[in-house]
C-alpha cells in the first residue's frame, strides 16, 4: 500500500482531475503544501525546545498507570453523563448541565445529581429546566449536595431560559465566546463542553483541580499557579493535538495516584523524574520530628 503523506495526497488530488491542470499550478500547489508542512514542523520543534525535560516519558508512564481506566473520571466523568438515547441537541445540553454541576464537586456527587435530573418528568431538557413549575428552590433541592448547589440552580435556570430564546432557539452554542456568555460558565466549563459535546478538544487545555496540582508537582507550571496560569503555561509548549488527551489522563492520575493529600509517590512510575516526589512524606517526617522536640 502507498505510504500516506502529503505527496501521496497530492497525487490523489491530481489524478482525480477530469482535465490535467497547468504544470505551474500543480507545482505552486505542491510548494504551498510543502511550505505548510515545514512551518508546522518548525512550530512543533520550537514548542519542544521550551518544553520540560522528559515530558514524553512522563506522559508515557502516566498513560501506563492509567491503562485500567478505572478512575472516577473514567466511569462518571462528564462524557458519561448524557442520556445516549436522547437526540444530539439534548445530549449537548445535558453535557453542559453536567459540566456546570461538576465544578468543585466530586464525580460521584455530580453523577448522582445527573441521575436525579434525568428522572425529571420528560427528562433533562432545556424546556423542562426552563418551565415555571420547576422553581429554583426545587432545582437546588434536586442538586443538593452538589457544591454551591443554590448558585448552580440559579445558573442552570438562567441558562435554560437563555437557550430557549433567540438567538439560540434551543441549541447549545458551539463556540468559546458564546459559551462564556452563559451564566456560571467559565473557561474550564466552556472548554469541557466544546470537547465532550462538540468534539472540539483543541480549543484550549482544560485544567481542573487535579490537572493543576499534577502539572505544578511535575514542575510543568510554576508552583502555586492557578488553573488559568497552568493552562497558559502548557499551551505554550504542549502540542495542541495532545491537549484533550493529556488533560483527561491527568484528571484520573490526580484522582488515583497524585492525590492532593498523601500522593502515592512510592508506586508512581514517574517518581524518578518528578521534582516533588516524596516531598509529602518528608514534610510529614519533619512535622513528627518537630513534635518530638
Ligand atoms: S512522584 Fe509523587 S508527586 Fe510526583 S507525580 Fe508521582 S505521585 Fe505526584
Amino acid at each position: 500500500m502507498m505510504e500516506s503523506n502529503i505527496f501521496s495526497s497530492f497525487s490523489f488530488k491530481a489524478s482525480t482531475q477530469t482535465r490535467a491542470p497547468p504544470v505551474e499550478d500543480v507545482v505552486e500547489s505542491a510548494e504551498l503544501e510543502v511550505t505548510h508542512y515545514v512551518v508546522k514542523e518548525v512550530e512543533d520543534l520550537k514548542k519542544c525546545s521550551s518544553s520540560p525535560p522528559n515530558w514524553r516519558e512522563v506522559i508515557q508512564a502516566i498513560r501506563s498507570m492509567r491503562a485500567g481506566q478505572d478512575a472516577p473520571v473514567d466511569q462518571m466523568g462528564t462524557h458519561q453523563l448524557a442520556d445516549r438515547t436522547a437526540d444530539k441537541k439534548t445530549q449537548q445540553f445535558q453535557i453542559l448541565v453536567a459540566a456546570v454541576i461538576s465544578s468543585q464537586t466530586r464525580d460521584s456527587v455530580t453523577a448522582a445529581a445527573m441521575m436525579r435530573l434525568h428522572a425529571l418528568p420528560g427528562g433533562l431538557t432545556i424546556g423542562n429546566l426552563f418551565r415555571q413549575e420547576l422553581t429554583i428552590h426545587q432545582l437546588a433541592e434536586i442538586l443538593k449536595p452538589v457544591g454551591f448547589y443554590r448558585q448552580k440552580a440559579k445558573h442552570l435556570k438562567a441558562i435554560a431560559e437563555k437557550l430557549s430564546g433567540c438567538p439560540f432557539n434551543g441549541n447549545v452554542p458551539g463556540t468559546l465566546d458564546e459559551l462564556l456568555k452563559l451564566p456560571g460558565v467559565g473557561p474550564k466549563i466552556a472548554l469541557l463542553v466544546l470537547w465532550v459535546a462538540f468534539g472540539k478538544g483543541e480549543e484550549g487545555f482544560i485544567v481542573d483541580t487535579n490537572v493543576r496540582r499534577v502539572c505544578c508537582r511535575l514542575g510543568w507550571a510554576p508552583d502555586g499557579s492557578d488553573p488559568n496560569q497552568v493552562r497558559q503555561s502548557l499551551e505554550t509548549w504542549l502540542p495542541r493535538s495532545l491537549w484533550p488527551d493529556i488533560s483527561f489522563l491527568f484528571v484520573g492520575f490526580g484522582q488515583q495516584v497524585c492525590k492532593p493529600i498523601a500522593p502515592q509517590c512510592e508506586r508512581c512510575q514517574v517518581n524518578g523524574m518528578c521534582p516533588s516526589a516524596f516531598q509529602d512524606a518528608s514534610k510529614e517526617a519533619s512535622k513528627k520530628r518537630s513534635k518530638l522536640k
